[in-house]
């Protein structure tokens, strides 16, 4: 058999390839951080991890997680249940619920898996989710998985929300799901309104704070934090494995209800190993770290303005944004290929992204800032932006 169905997984290869779909790695040799070094021995400044807080690789964190390695050993060879928790995993989900000002949190070994496995335990086909059509590929998994009826609107369009909500009337019990920060734009989801559509409607609110905690609000504690309704929305699910550290898990936070079903029967958690006490011991510093002091949320913010605004200063095209993820609009896919790969000789590591992750000319660089970039980073990036820029023809 095999012999047929490796022609037939070769020739999808080759159409991968003949689009100019495939993906290719570039391999890093150094820590994760602002600088890092490939294996071909070139020295690169980062502008595309989701390192926002530049924790990847921080002292403090690599001591913590050493500390445990002594104290609580390496793995757990466990689910939660049978005995895979230990005092730092209950530590870590009572840290999390205190900074998001929720009831109580539920670890997952991904965000992927906390959003996999949120709506099948709680909702049934007499239900309804309403989704936001540029949600993570997560959250439409999750949404797969589960037999409540679905509803779909544009993303962040409160008036197609609206009338997705009275369709959604039919339904017994309606929840709305979106992303904190949509990761193409960097845009908000206007969560106010949301929330404010979901009382008029009758419905929940879940939001997935991936790629805004850590990064949006005053002190980084996410969306609900911009908006000021901390406690308003029924689940937030987030991720270890960006600002956080950037290691590995994920959460789900909220209503204390809703986390106890969740450990009852959300099969990402009942039938997937414990994380590592390692990364519950480096999360509780984190966390620590981001209540002590608003250090490094404050320098992100100084970082994504003084960057952001002096791009915008060159003439580039910058999508409107509220979080570290700064768009750099193209439209022409080639040409976001080459002047990534122009940047990449400047020593400016990005990554151009064109149709299907982004839709039918919408190619663009998306740049990611960092607390890890210095000024000095910052102003050689936007040097070579505007050099290639010119180069290219994008700028006068
Ligand atoms: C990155 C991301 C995830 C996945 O997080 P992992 O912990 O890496 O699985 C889920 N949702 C959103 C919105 C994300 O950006």
């Amino acid at each position: 058999m095999y012999k047929d169905y490796q022609k037939h997984l070769s020739t999808i290869l080759k159409e991968i390839k003949e689009a100019g779909l495939y993906k290719n790695e570039r391999i890093i040799v150094s820590p994760q951080g602002a600088e890092i070094e490939l294996n071909t021995g070139q020295k690169v400044l980062n502008f595309c991890a989701n390192n926002y807080l530049g924790l990847s690789s921080n002292p403090d964190l690599i001591e913590a997680a050493k500390a445990s390695l002594d104290d609580h050993g390496y793995g757990m060879s466990s689910v939660r249940f049978i005995c895979g928790t230990t005092d730092l995993h209950k530590e870590l989900e009572k840290k999390i619920a205190d900074f998001f000002g929720t009831e109580d949190a539920i670890l997952y070994a991904a965000c992927f898996d906390a959003n996999g496995g949120v709506f099948e335990p709680l909702l049934t086909e007499e239900d309804a989710i309403i989704s936001d059509s540029l949600n993570h590929a997560s959250i439409i998994d999750g949404v797969r998985l589960c037999k409540a009826h679905r509803y779909r609107y544009e993303n962040a369009d409160m008036e197609d929300l609206e009338k997705q909500l009275q369709l959604a009337q039919a339904q017994r019990f309606r929840i709305i799901v979106t992303d904190g920060v949509f990761s193409m734009d960097g845009n908000v989801a206007p969560l106010d309104k949301i929330v404010e559509l979901a009382n008029k409607y009758n419905s929940m609110v879940m939001v997935d704070e991936s790629h805004s905690a850590g990064v949006v609000g005053k002190t980084g504690r996410g969306v609900t934090e911009l908006y000021n309704i901390p406690g308003k929305v029924e689940i937030i699910t987030g991720t270890l494995g960006k600002a956080f550290g950037g290691a590995i898990g994920g959460f789900t936070t909220g209503k204390k209800e809703i986390i106890e079903i969740l450990r009852q029967r959300s099969r990402p958690y009942l039938f997937s190993n414990s994380i590592p006490p390692m990364v519950a011991a480096a999360g509780i510093r984190v966390i620590d770290m981001m209540t002590d002091t608003n250090a490094l949320q404050d320098k992100l913010h100084w970082n994504s303005e003084y960057f952001i605004s002096a791009m915008k200063k060159l003439g580039f095209d910058i999508k409107p944004t509220k979080s570290a993820i700064c768009a750099v609009m193209l439209y022409d896919a080639k040409l976001s290929q080459d002047f990534a790969l122009k940047l990449l000789d400047e020593g400016i590591y990005v990554t151009g992204f064109y149709y299907p992750v982004v839709p039918k000319g919408q190619a663009r660089i998306r740049v990611q800032l960092s607390a890890a970039h210095e000024k000095e980073h910052l102003d050689k990036a936007v040097k070579a932006f505007g050099k290639i820029g010119k180069e290219l023809g994008i700028l006068k």
